[in-house]
């Protein structure tokens, strides 16, 4: 906390899970359905290296708020969603 400037309003990490059970006629969301399921091991690994990135340009900031969406996040792994905060607390 030492390094966070007192100014610093902090902000907030979106999470974007684009896969759903099945596409509602309505949704103009990015989301898809894969009837083959998803590689959620492959999705994992580009966000935690998506965070990597996002964490060494945006520097010592303090998040505020962590939200996903999608798509339906429910259907994420818990394991996938507990890695995903651990790497956001790490940074
Ligand atoms: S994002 Fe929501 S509204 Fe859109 S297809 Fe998925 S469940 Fe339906």
């Amino acid at each position: 906390m030492s390094n966070l400037a007192a100014s610093d309003p902090g902000f907030g990490v979106y999470i974007h899970w684009p896969f759903c059970a099945q596409k509602c006629p309505y949704c103009d969301f990015n989301s898809h359905v894969r009837f083959g399921g998803w590689d959620e091991d492959r999705f994992l690994a580009a966000y935690l290296s998506e965070l990597d990135t996002a964490a060494a340009r945006i520097g010592v900031r303090q998040v505020r708020s962590i939200f996903f969406g999608g798509g339906t996040p429910s259907l994420m792994k818990p394991e996938t969603v507990a890695a995903i905060l651990d790497r956001i607390a790490h940074h």
